[in-house]
């Protein structure tokens, strides 16, 4: 452990919760105390899985252990998952995390949580035994309610407070549902004896065996009730929403000693120095902490961060804007877009159409041909987001010839990927009037060169993709280690950062122009229903 640890370390207890015990802080005092090189274990709370990385302090990665759970689907439209499933994962994945990089719990410096945002809890304050299932991000349940709130006029107070437009995904009205149908459970609350959390803030509660009450800014801001500007929770929208004020948790920086785990669960008690939401945990792990930063994670969907430093931007594209992790002081102001179909349309491509054997097969396929001979693939299975916002658009292949092959079609659903994060870097670009000259991408497409060159052609300007592709889980780390002094600053990290790839652009200003009109009229159609 080198001085300046011990010098952070000091400083950590001194900025320490008034709520630790002497027991709590005298672990910490212990791990002071240790010479040895030490380690961070990151638990990444996802919607289909929960994993437990470890992490060295080079942000190298020494051992991983993942469990999926199940989906629970009660009605069309709804999903939950089971708070046991969560826990049960989350601390059968952290103990083996340990066992396989052969450390005990001593010799981990710092847990980092990172979860999947929005998702909802209400639980007993004295029992800790949860009144409902979790309610899912992506369940909805209260959409009907979100269309009254938008009839009735609330949308712009809604947004002009918490950034975001009024919407089933958010916690606020999942909160309200549990009250207003799990019997008796708004007499419990109102009676103080109900708590609300996002999973963070449950995770928490329950690694500390209920010491640890807390969340982060960056999940805050992902429930509606947050007033990002003045950093509080929102009284007239608690109001609004009917949510007692005494269910709600204390906010802390990402960067932060929350409290210890309780000492029983991994053999000694392990400080958890980091709480961050999943994608606001990529945007950090990909160094994405200046203004005018992004990063794009192509997964099932793609989410599209800039970091628009202290200034809250208001989009007029349809953007939200909340809030992102930073070290010290206040948190820094957040764009966020997303694409619903991002890499989702290559498994459609591989289990429905069944013209790729692979996910990988889909860049075989498409370097097959010299380009898609014309045909666009527009993946608006679920309707289009931002900044076109038409729930009714559905999926479209245009430009189809007697000559087009199963490469060719495969190629233009790869560029349909390409082509909607660039609608969404235009949107961005519109909104904080800052030109885009660099995107740090992630998630499980970015591994495809294709795709990854041909958006940096689209959008002209370069594409860098990390040797660690776990953004998400580092950047979790990384807030938990600089809370527990592992590195001197974010300059230091930034020094052990690798580059896997940079993609340059390479197509000329008239190519670039035909192709996104091209994209432009295919989108035409797909909406024109
Ligand atoms: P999520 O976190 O949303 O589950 P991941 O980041 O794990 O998603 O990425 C999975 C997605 O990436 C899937 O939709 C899959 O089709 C896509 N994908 C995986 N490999 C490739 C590839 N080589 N080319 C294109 N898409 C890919």
């Amino acid at each position: 452990m080198t001085i300046h640890h011990d010098k952070l370390a000091y400083g950590r207890l001194a900025r320490t919760s008034e709520e630790m015990t002497d027991n709590q802080i005298e672990d910490i005092l212990k791990e002071l105390s240790s010479g040895d090189e030490k380690y961070i274990l990151a638990i990444d709370q996802g919607t289909t899985s929960t994993r437990a990385i470890v992490f060295d302090r080079r942000g190298t990665i020494v051992a991983r252990a993942q469990q999926e759970f199940p989906q629970i689907y009660p009605k069309p439209g709804w999903v939950e998952h089971s708070p046991q499933d969560i826990m049960g994962s989350t601390v059968a994945v952290t103990g083996e995390a340990m066992v396989r990089a052969g450390l005990s719990a001593q010799d981990i410096s710092a847990i980092g949580i990172t979860n999947q945002r929005e998702t909802t809890l209400v639980w007993d304050r004295k029992t800790g035994k949860p009144v409902y299932n979790a309610i899912v991000w992506q369940c909805r349940r209260t959409a009907d309610y979100c269309d009254a709130l938008r009839r009735d006029g609330f949308a712009e107070k809604i947004y002009n407070k918490t950034g975001l437009v009024p919407d089933a995904y958010f916690s606020a009205t999942k909160i309200k549902w549990i009250l207003d149908n799990v019997d008796g459970a708004r007499e419990r609350a109102e009676r103080g004896e109900l708590v609300f959390g996002t999973v963070d803030t449950f995770v928490l509660w329950q690694l500390s065996k209920g010491k640890i009450f807390a969340t982060d800014y960056t999940n805050a801001s992902r429930t509606m009730l947050f007033n990002i500007h003045t950093l509080r929770w929102d009284e007239e929208l608690l109001r609004l929403f009917d949510i007692p004020a005494s269910m709600l948790p204390q906010v802390y920086p990402s960067s932060y000693l929350f409290g210890c785990t309780d000492p029983r669960l991994f053999g000694s008690a392990i400080p958890v120095c980091g709480v961050v939401g999943d994608q606001q945990a990529a945007l950090f792990g990909q160094l994405c902490t200046k203004k005018g930063d992004v990063k794009n994670t192509y997964g099932t969907g793609c989410f599209l961060l800039m970091n628009t430093g202290d200034r809250a931007v208001k989009s007029q594209n349809g953007l939200v804007t909340t809030l992102g992790a930073t070290v010290e002081g206040k948190p820094c102001y957040v764009l966020e877009g997303s694409v619903f179909v991002g890499g989702a349309v290559v498994q459609w491509l591989r289990d429905e159409m069944r013209i790729i054997s692979s996910s990988d097969d889909s860049e075989t396929q498409a370097l097959k041909v010299k380009d898609s001979g014309g045909v666009y693939v527009v993946p608006a299975f679920t309707g289009l987001g931002a900044p076109y916002w038409d729930p009714s658009a559905r999926g479209t292949v245009t430009g189809i010839t007697r000559g087009t092959s199963r490469e060719h079609i495969v190629r233009a659903a790869l560029e349909g990927i390409a082509y909607e994060v660039c609608d969404l870097v235009q949107a961005m670009e519109k909104d904080a009037g800052i030109k885009i000259t660099q995107l740090a991408v992630d998630g499980g497409a970015c591994k495809n060169d294709f795709l990854m060159q041909f958006q940096a052609d689209l959008l002209d300007c370069t594409a860098v993709r990390p040797k660690v592709a776990e953004t998400t889980a580092l950047g979790a780390a990384y807030l938990a280690g600089l809370n527990a002094g592992c590195w001197s600053g974010i300059e230091e990290i930034k020094k052990n950062f690798e580059v896997e790839r940079t993609f340059t652009p390479n197509m000329g200003e008239g190519d670039r122009i035909n192709l996104l009109n091209g994209w432009r009229a295919a989108v035409k159609k797909a909406t024109l229903k």
